[in-house]
């Protein structure tokens, strides 16, 4: 992870229950493997040798570094409370509207439809939330990251 990226989103959670500073967008994870990965091309000679493998010869190093370069720029995100994620995100709005931090501090949580977008992930979203009903978003954010 990326400390400085870290740092601008470590106190943020989407009201979904994502805790930005554990995701990998969020706190430069991806940005970061972007940059090793393109460091690793050039130290260990990856071009050179690829020629002499199988199907190492049609590769795009061009494409793949301008691919990379826009990684290391761009796969970042400024958290959800910062205007980060879809801008039209359901869950977002909906909680924004009903004055809700967290989705945990919902009654409809268990049979909210909302996070239906996010498939099996929404429902684990949802699990992490019901076990997590009663903390304040500081408390939820600080025991998410204790745990990722
Ligand atoms: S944009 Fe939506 S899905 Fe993404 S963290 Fe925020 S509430 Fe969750
Ligand atoms: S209905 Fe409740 S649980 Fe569903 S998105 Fe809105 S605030 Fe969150």
């Amino acid at each position: 992870m990326k400390e400085g990226d870290f740092n601008q989103v470590k106190d943020q959670a989407g009201p979904c229950g994502i805790a930005c500073g554990a995701c990998v967008l969020g706190n430069g994870t991806i940005a970061e493997t972007a940059e090793k990965t393109k460091e690793h091309i050039t130290g260990y000679g990856i071009k050179e040798w690829a020629p002499a493998t199988p199907g190492g010869g049609d590769l795009n190093w061009a494409e793949t570094e301008r691919t990379l370069d826009w990684m290391i720029q761009n796969a970042n995100c400024a958290g959800c409370e910062r205007g980060g994620g879809p801008p039209d995100c359901a869950i977002r709005t909906c909680s924004g509207d009903k004055g809700f931090e967290l989705c945990s501090q919902c009654d409809g949580l268990d049979d909210c439809s909302e996070f239906d977008w996010l498939q099996d992930y929404g429902k684990t979203l949802k699990g992490i939330l019901r076990d997590n009903r009663g903390l304040s978003k500081e408390e939820y954010v600080e025991r998410q990251l204790a745990n990722s």
